[in-house]
């Protein structure tokens, strides 16, 4: 799996191979199969519950595609907005989009009208797809809107008319979704019909590797990341896999739903773990005995808490993923049916994928057991950064690596994601740019400097924190400072931790020491 010659890791796994068809689209391989699933389920809304199966995802999905032709003219290239919690609704709408080759965004429900629209004025949609409670959030944009939850209508009405359905090739742009990457603001991540499918076949490639049958996934993190909406979703419907979805993770309900439905795949973010390993009490209550596998990712999952978890759930093999929206949200994931588990590792490359570890300063790849950054090559990776050539460049160089800003090693076939060199922060798994924080911060008319950093959390992974330098006579205090910020964004962003410092640590290049800020924290010499 190592070449000393090259320096590259390649994927233990057999190889993928993508459709031959250039004209096949996600939605023309999801389908594939149709036959032998067609009145399985391919959804399930627990609550209330209601179940979509194969053969009628077909039908919705073609009909919701009608409507948003005829009633909103949208064609190849035009930008839809889907701005919704998760629901069963939620896939209908990201594949009825797709099949007429036009191109999905998705924002985070929670967002606030100001962060919704940088996204909104970097796609430019032509539609937002939303649901009731979200219309306020949406209106002041003077978009055209279709309400998730009821078109009935609109479906009506354009049912007999014919559709000319553009014909979509691998290689045309499925989805935007945003993430910071290294630096700076967050930045469109381009994804190809190929892509998508790429990473279908890599995370599934186990299961089509063992002939495993029918499985049921539990959805309780959002669609609009990449994890929920691609890794877990696309790839398990194409497999004829039932998912079933939750508006977010409610403990009770989870255990309930899982009882419920003998769901058998839990693929969750790192939160959600440790509540199930905090609560054994209340897990005992239910009956779990159907699931085979807990897998996390978007975020560390020590090997502490996964020895936790096997003791909570003795019969479900516990597993790590790694992935960012850049590479289709998979890079690498733990085969549990083979070897030991609880390494704290992140698994084996997936087929195709091929990685290097890199010496940040001779930049040479290194050999197993030596930490560097990790870069990766495979044909999932997005295509571009949307519109931001430079950040593109930055990101993918010219040999078609992409250079992760993860710190990490391999052992004798594991990768181990051991911290982060770029300058994301993941509170609870959800991507929080220091850029934007720290932008926000300068805005105060008391705040001379600022920098935002990553503060480690038991609960959340990581919390962010910021060092802020006062203007001279300022009193400001932490508590303001967190308020300022908190009425401007997301809840999940806030900064929720403060000090005052003298001077922000900087390069020659004016850039941020975030490493030397971290390293502070570590050694305590900030009085805080
Ligand atoms: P996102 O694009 O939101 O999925 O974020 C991707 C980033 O999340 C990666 O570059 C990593 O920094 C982090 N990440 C994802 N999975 C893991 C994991 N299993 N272990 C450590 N970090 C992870």
């Amino acid at each position: 799996f190592y070449n000393p010659t090259t320096g590259i890791y390649t994927s233990p796994r057999p190889p993928i191979s993508l459709p031959q068809s250039p004209s096949t689209s996600i939605v023309d391989f999801l389908f594939l199969n149709l036959p032998a699933h067609s009145d399985s389920p391919a959804l399930i809304d627990p609550h209330p519950h209601n179940i979509i199966t194969f053969s009628q995802l077909k039908q919705k999905i073609t009909e919701l595609a009608h409507a948003l032709h005829h009633t909103f003219n949208i064609s190849k290239n035009d930008v839809v907005l889907i701005f919704s919690p998760n629901s069963i609704f939620f896939p209908v709408a990201f594949f009825a989009v797709t099949s007429i080759g036009a191109i999905v965004t998705t924002a985070n429900p929670l967002y606030t009208v100001n962060e919704l629209s940088h996204q909104i004025s970097d796609s430019k949609p032509k539609l937002i797809i939303t649901v009731n409670q979200l219309y306020p959030k949406v209106n002041g944009f003077n978009l055209p809107v279709l309400d998730l939850n009821n078109y009935s209508d609109l479906i009506n009405k354009s049912r007999h008319k014919p559709l000319l359905s553009p014909s979509v090739s691998q290689n045309d742009v499925a989805v935007i979704l945003y993430s910071s990457g290294t630096t700076g603001l967050s930045k469109g991540v381009v994804l190809t019909h190929r892509s998508i499918i790429a990473t279908a076949l890599m995370v599934t490639s186990d299961q089509e590797f063992y002939g495993e049958g029918r499985s049921v996934f539990l959805i309780v993190v959002p669609l609009f990341h990449v994890m929920g909406l691609i890794t877990f979703t696309y790839s398990q419907l194409q497999r004829g896999n039932a998912m079933v979805v939750m508006v977010g993770f409610e403990l009770e309900k989870a255990l309930d739903a899982i009882e419920r439905y003998g769901v058998t795949h839990l693929y969750t973010a790192p939160p959600v773990v440790v509540a199930l390993v905090k609560q054994p009490a209340v897990v005992s209550r239910y009956d779990t005995s159907s699931l085979i596998e807990i897998g996390s990712g978007a975020a560390p999952l020590g090997k502490d808490v996964m020895d936790e978890c096997s003791k909570v759930f003795p019969q479900t093999k516990i597993l790590q993923g790694y992935g960012m929206t850049e590479t289709g949200g998979i890079i690498s994931i733990e085969n549990s049916r083979v070897g030991s588990r609880h390494s704290g590792s992140s698994g084996t490359l997936c087929p195709g994928m091929d990685s290097q570890i890199i010496h940040k300063e001779t930049l040479k790849p290194l050999p197993p057991n030596q930490l560097g950054e990790i870069w990766v090559r495979a044909p999932n990776l997005m295509k571009e950064y949307f519109h931001n050539k430079e950040a593109t460049e930055q990101t993918i160089d010219k040999q078609g690596w992409l250079h992760t800003g993860d710190l990490g090693y391999f052992d004798e076939g594991r990768i181990y994601v051991v911290d982060r060199l770029k300058e994301l922060i993941k509170y609870k798994g959800y991507q929080v740019a220091p850029a934007e924080l720290e932008g926000l911060l300068v805005s105060h008319p008391e705040i001379m400097d600022a920098a935002v950093i990553p503060y480690n959390d038991e609960e959340a992974g990581e919390i962010p924190m910021a060092y802020v330098v006062r203007k001279s006579g300022s009193s400001l205090t932490g508590v303001e400072v967190q308020d300022f910020i908190a009425k401007q964004v997301s809840p999940f962003k806030r900064i929720r931790k403060v000090a005052f410092i003298d001077i922000i640590p900087k390069s020659a290049a004016g850039k941020i020491l975030r490493r030397e800020l971290r390293q502070k924290i570590q050694s305590h010499l900030l009085f805080i």
